[in-house]
């Protein structure tokens, strides 16, 4: 049993993990407002086989068919194997779902569990009040971790104080508002997986950034969740006729969206087919706006993340991550919808066993390639540094424009350093697979067919 427990991030993930723990009592650090985590936004609601006629088995499926069969097969098998246990054990807690779970795009039968499209919202909530009393909260933001030797050994907050722990739990959450159209709150930067880096931390994956393709063309944009075209809406064009059929994987229908806008027109989500009543989120849209409501594609979920294995054990010790910080490997090249609430909740559970009862072993990490991307000191700029991203990273990507966009961020510090990382790995993945599409390289190529492991190289 280890003493003392930072868990650093207040959404699904960090609260859960949280509250996982038997014995510890661990120290929360996060901001005290909600809506900074993505998991306050999250709408659709979370996947779990709990249906009679749905199986832990289709689920892992499901996962493989939408992943490009990229995942990391043990971490996809302990996510869908382990969410009916701990979707239960929310319900036990007293969290009420909806009868009917969703159906969303690449499931085979309706397993998404929901409080209609405000499913983060009333989640988040749940939670926080759960941790009242249980969880010692310290508002706060972490900007480096502590190391002794090998070990992370604490976290350094913005005010300058600092906190020693036994393990420190990463649950920061991903890094897609570094691209300008975003689903995600602005902070969403992806800091977490700076700070792990720059302590050493293997990242993995960050070429994979899922877009999602229904993101209202409003001001502020909305996202329209998945479930929407389960239940019957389409996407369709000026003259309503069909664009893409809506329950394909979401890459598939993100890239439809973005080619359609880019070489014909408008792309709308055509709501009259469906019951509005059961999305809250939606209504209010269809109430301003119609029936049809333009949609574009918009940075939505970051696969990449810190380098973890199935307890969420990081390559440094004393530092776990979990959560959308975190790269399992479970979602492989597309994150199946859904799956990522599922995500917080299996691995959180997970991590808390880990850390209390140190039940697996320190692990090491074999990478297809690995590749070391030099610290630079110089400044962020997170307005420019979005734009660049926008432009040269996004739907769709080639080497021409991945090559700019490298030039435009030398020698940007903070964040910049990240973000240089996902283009260095979208440039050196020379083929298209799964939510990483390349121009360029339009198939997939049996020569990538592992992970790129990315390290932090300082320069003295
Ligand atoms: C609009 C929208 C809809 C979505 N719908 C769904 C859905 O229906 N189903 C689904 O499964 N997924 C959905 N997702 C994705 C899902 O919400 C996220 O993947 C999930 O909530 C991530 O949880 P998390 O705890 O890892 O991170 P987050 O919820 O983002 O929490 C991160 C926390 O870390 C804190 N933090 C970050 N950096 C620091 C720092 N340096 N110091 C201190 N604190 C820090 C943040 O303030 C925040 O509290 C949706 C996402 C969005 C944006």
């Amino acid at each position: 049993m280890r003493g003392k427990v930072v868990v650093v991030g207040g959404g699904i993930a960090g609260l859960w993990t949280a509250l996982s723990f038997r014995k510890a009592s661990p120290i929360v650090v996060a901001p005290k407002s909600d809506d900074e985590a993505n998991t306050y936004w999250a709408q659709g609601g979370i996947a779990a086989a709990l249906s009679p006629h749905d199986s832990p088995l289709l689920h892992y499926e499901d996962t493989l068919r939408a992943g490009g069969g990229f995942n990391d097969r043990k971490a996809a098998l302990v996510l869908t194997h382990y969410g009916p246990m701990v979707v239960n054990k929310l319900m036990q807690m007293g969290f009420r779902f909806n009868e009917h779970p969703h159906l969303e795009g690449g499931h085979s039968t309706p397993r998404v569990w929901n409080v209609g499209d405000e499913t983060g919202r009333v989640l988040l909530r749940f939670l926080r009040r759960k941790a009242e009393g249980r969880v010692e909260w310290r508002p706060g933001w972490v900007v480096s971790l502590l190391k002794e030797g090998d070990r992370v050994v604490g976290v350094r907050l913005a005010d300058g104080s600092e906190i020693e722990a036994d393990a420190v739990v990463l649950a920061t959450g991903g890094y897609a508002a570094l691209w300008e159209r975003t689903t995600n709150p602005p902070n969403t930067l992806g800091r977490g997986l700076l700070m792990a880096a720059m302590a050493g931390a293997y990242l993995t994956d960050l070429e994979f950034v899922q877009f999602h393709p229904t993101v209202s063309l409003t001001t502020p944009p909305v996202l329209l969740t998945e479930a929407l075209r389960g239940a019957g809406a389409r996407l369709v064009n000026e003259s309503g006729k069909d664009v893409v059929n809506p329950l394909l994987p979401r890459d598939i229908v993100a890239r439809a969206v973005y080619n359609y806008r880019r070489r014909h027109g408008e792309v709308f989500l055509d709501l009259s087919r469906v019951d509005m009543d059961r999305f809250p989120v939606a209504r209010r849209l269809y109430e301003r706006f119609g029936e049809r409501i333009p949609v574009s594609p918009a940075a939505h979920y970051s696969i990449g993340g810190v380098r973890t294995d199935v307890w969420g054990r990081t390559n440094v010790r004393g530092l776990w991550a979990v959560g959308e910080c975190s790269a399992t490997g479970a979602h492989g090249a597309n994150r199946l919808a859904s799956n990522s609430l599922l995500e917080g909740l299996v691995f959180g559970y997970r991590v808390a066993l880990d850390v209390e009862e140190d039940v697996s072993q320190w692990p090491e990490f074999k990478f297809l390639r690995e590749m070391s991307v030099e610290v630079s000191e110089g400044d962020e700029d997170i307005g420019a540094l979005r734009g660049i991203m926008e432009r040269y990273v996004g739907v769709e990507r080639d080497a021409k424009g991945l090559r700019e966009a490298l030039n435009l961020l030398e020698g940007t510090g903070g964040i910049g350093n990240l973000a240089r990382s996902i283009v260095e790995a979208a440039l050196w993945r020379e083929e298209s697979r799964g939510v990483h599409y390349r121009r360029d390289h339009p198939s997939p190529s049996p020569e990538f067919s592992g992970r790129l492991g990315v390290r932090f190289r300082t320069i003295m």
